[in-house]
């Protein structure tokens, strides 16, 4: 094996950039994460998390703290119609796949593996240059020199608007998405985790917590950037005859915390790497939320990237290898995300789906809910060599 060291610039400490920083300093790089929030934290309400990305956070060394703040979530497997009919029912003792976290609570995992003196927040990076002898970031009137800059930036990335000026800017998807968490004791209804159906509108729901729970609403029905001075009332206004708990999850939400985010994908990029400089997470591959895949996939990035700088010999042969391994994968997950949400969006889509769904033998159903029925979430991790830091 034979390893590269040097010093990493991750851009972005959003959780893809975070377990970047915990991915290279496993493998011996020195990691400086410049983040243009003051604050560290997620916005933004819940989220689950697959057996391929929980396979991702165990080898970055931190899955038991990750299982520690998840709820294991039933989602996958039941599936309602808005009156409250079930398509589809997970039995008690199923294998539940997904863990459903709050968002804070991930981040706050990964963002604990790395040192503290390693992230610099309320710097925005604006500039990015490369020579021979490496790369230099700009945030901040300040320049920063490092062998290796790893955008993880998120969507609107500033690394792949400087160093990727032919990509095509996100798209807008069609669809809208209401969001919350909410303090779920005493509310009537099924709270183990499903996702309802209805024309051109779904409706999420994730266990996050003891007696808290994190909903999602998309739905097509709103032009992006519309914006409600009462968001929970505009929502509730989509599913307020829908079964229990699906409205009272949205009143019970405070009215301030109820998000909206118009949902967008990143077209397919035709490199993640432009000479030292490496794409990761969103920046690289921002894709439609339908297969919970996102920040998994960032996940696993940051495993390829880790492992491929410590075997492939040069930085070059590590990020080539990278961009060979994470593209396609990255991309097809996409696709079949963008896919998913059109079929549930659109009424012809919706209707073959669910009679799809309905026809389908239950044995056969729950076999494909099952941790290793999904082909997406049978990835595994290369084992990264844990090597000395030299600095
Ligand atoms: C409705 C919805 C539901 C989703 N559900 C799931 C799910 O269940 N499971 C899942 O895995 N994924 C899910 N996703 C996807 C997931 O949210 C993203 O893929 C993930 O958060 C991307 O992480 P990231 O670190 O790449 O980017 P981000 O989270 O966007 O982080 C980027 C960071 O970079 C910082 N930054 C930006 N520009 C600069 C700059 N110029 N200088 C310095 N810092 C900068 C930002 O402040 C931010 O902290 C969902 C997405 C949506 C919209």
């Amino acid at each position: 094996m034979t390893t590269t060291t040097g010093h990493a610039i991750v851009v972005g400490a959003g959780i893809g950039g975070l377990a970047a920083a915990v991915g290279l300093r496993r493998v011996g790089w020195d990691v400086t994460v410049l983040e243009r929030a003051a604050e560290l934290g997620e916005v933004g309400a819940g989220m689950s998390q697959a057996p391929n990305a929980m396979r991702a956070l165990a080898e970055l060394g931190v899955a038991d703290q990750a299982r520690a703040v998840g709820v294991p979530t039933g989602s996958t497997g039941n599936l309602r119609r808005p009156h409250g009919r079930y398509l589809q029912r997970a039995r008690p003792g199923d294998p539940l796949a997904l863990l459903g976290f709050h968002r804070a609570d991930l981040h706050r995992v990964l963002l604990d593996a790395v040192p503290a003196d390693r992230v610099r927040t309320g710097v925005e990076v604006t500039d990015v240059r490369q020579d021979d002898a490496g790369v230099t970031v700009v945030a901040g009137g300040t320049e920063h020199r490092g062998d290796l800059v790893v955008g993880a930036d998120g969507i609107r990335s500033a690394v792949r608007g400087r160093l990727w000026p032919d990509a095509r800017p996100p798209r807008y998807l069609g669809r809208t998405a209401w969001l919350g968490v909410v303090d779920v004791a005493g509310l009537p209804g099924d709270l183990t985790g499903s996702v309802t159906l209805g024309q051109g509108r779904m409706f999420l729901i994730h266990p996050v917590a003891r007696h808290r729970a994190y909903w999602a609403l998309l739905t097509t029905e709103l032009a992006p950037g519309v914006r409600y001075d009462d968001e929970r009332g505009a929502a509730l206004a989509h599913v307020g005859g829908w079964h229990e708990p699906v409205p009272d999850l949205v009143r019970a939400t405070p009215a301030g915390a109820v998000l909206r985010t118009d949902i967008h994908e990143l077209p397919p990029l035709t490199t993640y790497v432009r000479g030292r400089a490496v794409l990761l997470g969103d920046a690289a591959h921002a894709m439609s939320p339908d297969r919970g895949q996102g920040a998994g996939h960032s996940l696993e990035d940051a495993v390829v990237l880790a492992h491929a700088l410590a075997t492939a010999g040069t930085v070059e042969a590590a990020l080539a290898r990278y961009d060979a391994e994470r593209r396609p994968r990255d991309q097809a997950t996409a696709r079949g995300a963008r896919r998913d949400g059109a079929m549930t969006a659109s009424r012809a889509g919706q209707a073959v789906t669910t009679a799809m769904i309905r026809l389908m033998p239950a044995a056969l159903w729950r076999k494909g809910v099952e941790p290793d029925g999904n082909p997406t979430w049978r990835w595994q991790p290369p084992r990264l060599p844990v090597v000395p830091r030299t600095s």
